[in-house]
């Protein structure tokens, strides 16, 4: 059994994730719309079997109404029916969710940028939806910046082969931030020139793993000196905790462009 990952562009930035089995079964993860996947399918002949769901945001489940016209028979998988129209199947943290054909998925939950936020681990890829990015991680809306460090932290203990498959393309804008906090990272500057060029061919610059986030990602390193420093440098009070740094690093962020 070997999955097929492929992450489909949506809306302006979005990803929707495609896991396709040798069989042409296909799972999509987060469709915010539903043409991109219903295209792909199309074009590769293949048939939809499942959907996962991350999070309520409608940017990440808008298309599953129009994909269940297309496809009945689909089952829908997500954290919270009442949240989340048209989930058939709802998730809790540490389920194992079995597809004939796939590897088995574990679910995981990782709120703090939403209350209900869970990631899915599927072969060693985890679609984390809003939490983790690529050099950086998800806004906190209504859940809590302790919730979302913790989240992270979950994410942190994975395997380092873990890929990260995020629901944005935000690459490129997170290691600015990264690179003004860590000037003198080496894995930095040699992943912005890696990405702008994936991105000038119109690549994605994803899955990303967790062994190169915990040697980029601010929001992975609060215990880099110079990342302490210049954070430090900011700010008029002293911080100590791991969580006061996290949460002032993410509201850091939230002003920075
Ligand atoms: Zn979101």
């Amino acid at each position: 059994m070997a999955e097929m990952i492929r992450a489909l562009p949506a809306l302006k930035d979005n990803y929707i994730w495609a896991v396709v089995n040798d069989a042409g079964q296909v799972i999509v993860v987060d469709p915010g719309v539903a043409e991109p996947v219903i295209a792909f399918l199309k074009n590769q002949a293949l048939d939809l079997d499942a959907i996962l769901i991350t999070h309520k945001h409608a940017d990440h489940t808008h298309g599953v109404f129009e994909l269940l016209e297309k496809f009945p028979r689909v089952s829908v998988y997500g954290p919270g029916q009442k949240l989340i129209p048209g989930v058939t199947h709802e998730v809790v943290d540490g389920q194992r969710i079995v597809l004939a054909g796939f590897a088995e998925i574990h679910v995981l939950a990782i709120p703090g940028h939403t209350f209900e936020h869970v990631a899915y681990e599927l072969a060693q890829h985890l679609f984390c939806g809003d939490t983790l990015f690529s050099a950086g991680c998800g806004r906190v809306f209504d859940g809590s910046y302790e919730q979302l460090f913790k989240s992270l932290q979950k994410i942190a203990s994975l395997s380092p082969d873990t890929k990260i498959c995020c629901g944005h393309e935000y690459t490129l804008e997170n290691l600015k931030f990264a690179q003004m906090l860590e000037p003198s990272n080496e894995a930095v500057r040699m992943h912005v020139q890696k990405c702008e060029q994936l991105r000038v061919q119109g690549l994605p610059t994803l899955p990303s793993t967790l062994a190169l986030e915990k040697k980029l990602n601010p929001f992975l390193r609060l215990d880099a000196l110079e990342l302490r420093e210049n954070l430090q440098r900011h700010l008029t009070t002293d911080l100590t905790e791991d969580l006061e740094i996290f949460t002032a690093l993410r509201q850091w962020k939230n002003a920075f462009t």
